[in-house]
């Protein structure tokens, strides 16, 4: 089949600005998206489930456990009068893989692909069983195309992309996203894995990046880019910080993330403990009862 050209996707450009819970979004040949109803703070717009075939449909990040959007995948089977065969999903937060086991109630015959999550882990969804665990770099034959997943654990330990080889399109879900960095959660997040992960999809050949929130990135590269620098930058911003006076986490945010708003202070904290165990691991700091310090 035909690679499809960027051209392609630059006819639909003007109409991706956003994506749009709800409605399906013709983003080139073959290739859809339908934005999951669950907006907010963490998730965006919502979360991105992605539709790609022909003759045979595959769908990436069923998304969220919401009935109304179970039933807006199925229905694209009419609307595009081709079967769901293939479900895929980039990792197991809540947002992500739940609606799979909505979606295998009506299609039972749908392969599910993907790595579930380990047992006994919070906020993950543990409904996701998975057919094919697919090893790194594995390919899979699809009806429209040979997609391969590519291992980028960081943002968690199951997290994979996918790249549909024919047509230079890399699915990210949370392993970049378009408007904002990624949260690194420990201990299933690890800083160092997520900065390999991205060194990793730096040297794979594509187009475009189709993220797990928010539009599509035209640009992949440079993208991935400003986000090891941006990474590394915050280290040294880090290190910096710390000083032989013991550090606590809540006293180092505030400067360490001097750059975002208060509100966002929370949530930056995961982040930036995730730095201080790469760091930690590295021997350049250690923590001590009172907080962090140089190593
Ligand atoms: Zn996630």
């Amino acid at each position: 089949m035909r690679p499809v050209a960027l051209t392609n996707f630059a006819m639909h450009n003007s109409s991706d600005l956003e994506p749009e819970a709800g409605s399906l979004q013709k983003l080139a040949d073959n290739f859809y998206r339908l934005c999951a109803p669950n907006p907010s703070f963490m998730t965006g717009m919502g979360t991105n489930t992605y539709i790609y075939g022909d003759s045979e449909l595959a769908v990436f990040d069923a998304g969220p456990a919401i009935d109304k959007h179970a039933k807006s995948i199925l229905s694209v089977q009419e609307t595009l009068d081709a079967p769901i065969t293939h479900i895929f999903a980039s990792h197991t937060h809540m947002d992500h893989s739940p609606c799979t086991q909505l979606l295998k109630k009506s299609l039972p015959k749908a392969i599910c692909i993907g790595i579930p999550a380990e047992p006994n882990q919070p906020f993950e969804d543990h409904t996701f069983r998975p057919e094919l665990e697919p090893k790194d770099l594995q390919i899979i034959d699809f009806a429209s195309g040979q997609i391969q997943a590519i291992c980028t654990p960081g943002h968690v330990a199951n997290h994979v992309c996918w790249l549909l080889k024919e047509h230079g399109v890399l699915l990210t879900g949370d392993h970049l996203m378009s408007g904002s960095t990624v949260v690194i959660i420990p201990p299933k997040g690890d800083m160092s894995a997520y900065i390999a992960s991205l060194e990793k999809i730096q040297r794979l050949r594509f187009e475009l990046i189709a993220p797990g929130h928010g539009s599509l990135i035209f640009a992949p590269h440079k993208l991935i880019d400003w986000t090891i620098k941006h990474r590394f930058a915050r280290e040294a911003k880090v290190l910096s910080a710390i000083s032989n006076k013991p550090s606590p986490l809540d006293a180092l945010v505030s400067s360490v993330y001097d750059d975002v708003e208060r509100h966002l202070y929370k949530i930056a904290k995961y982040s930036l403990h995730a730095h201080l165990l790469k760091l930690e691991r590295e021997n350049k700091v250690r923590e001590t009862e009172l907080g962090w310090v140089l190593d």
